[in-house]
């Protein structure tokens, strides 16, 4: 994916330097502990106290990085401008306001107004506080562990979490939430797999227009996305960690279905192709 040149967005909430243990020692009972032992063991607990407060337990603290995971940031805060900028002009063509989310970066666990979540569950979109969730080992291990390769496999996956986004300012996920809480399990579970889809849909029309306003998209890239999207499909997640397939709980759709959903938002580029609560998607 060509970047450079490119803007990166603002709406990137680092909170990589802060953890959730971290933050407990902010005050409160953690606090009062250390200064008791600071005491205990001869110290000077204000000294204790002050560099508390200077430290990661106040809102976001130091964060040690590398110069390789600060060139994902800004590839990551690259990609986020671009579905601004693209979701902003499909929306206002529709005579409608897209209103961005931020994207939290995080390291290990994060709290979100959807619950503590841990980085192992992989990037996720949380409606109650409209922000996207990614903790940037995942990258790593879409590579090292689903032998999803390429840079395009990474703007995949977050153009993926902002398709949740549309589909919350469509009021399709509100929707989608409603009827699920009144059906089986097995049933909850077929309309999550329609509602994925959709956002692989959304992926796929974002690289549409992408390419269309910034020439962005290398040989390769489409490939890499589709393989990405293919890599991280129910059937190949659980025959890899379970060793079968079990399709009543599949929630994201097979790797087949995954790829061609992608394929019909990058090649149509038409919101209105991409209803997979009434196609059939098998
Ligand atoms: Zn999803």
């Amino acid at each position: 994916m060509r970047t450079e040149g490119r803007r990166e967005s603002g709406n990137i909430e680092d909170r990589r330097g802060m953890s959730p243990g971290k933050m407990a020692v902010g005050g409160g009972i953690g606090t009062i502990v250390i200064v008791l032992l600071v005491m205990l063991l001869g110290g000077d607990p204000s000294q204790v106290v002050n560099s508390l407060q200077e430290g990661p337990a106040t809102e976001s603290g130091p964060v040690s990085t590398s110069p390789e995971e600060e060139a994902m940031k800004d590839f990551v805060s690259k990609v986020l401008a671009g579905t601004e900028d693209v979701w902003s002009t499909v929306f206002r063509e529709s005579n409608m306001t897209y209103k961005m989310p931020t994207l939290v970066l995080f390291r290990d666990q994060v709290q979100s107004a959807c619950g503590y979540a841990s980085g192992a569950s992989g990037p996720f979109y949380c409606p109650g506080d409209e922000k996207v969730y990614i903790d940037l080992a995942f990258f790593d291990e879409l590579k090292t562990r689903f032998g999803a390769y390429g840079d395009f496999a990474i703007a995949y996956v977050i153009a993926h979490e902002i398709g949740h986004h549309v589909q919350n300012q469509l009021g399709i996920l509100s929707d989608v939430n409603n009827q699920r809480s009144r059906m089986s399990e097995v049933n909850a579970n077929r309309l999550l797999v329609r509602l994925e889809l959709q956002a692989d849909f959304l992926a796929g029309m974002w690289a549409h227009y992408d390419e269309q306003m910034f020439h962005s998209l290398e040989a390769g890239d489409i490939d890499e996305a589709m393989n990405a999207a293919a890599s991280v499909g129910d059937d190949v997640l659980q025959k890899r960690y379970q060793g079968r397939v079990i399709p009543d709980a599949f929630t994201h759709g097979t790797a087949a279905q995954r790829k061609e959903w992608f394929r019909r938002g990058y090649t149509s580029g038409d919101f209105d192709q991409g209803d997979t609560f009434n196609a059939n998607i098998n």
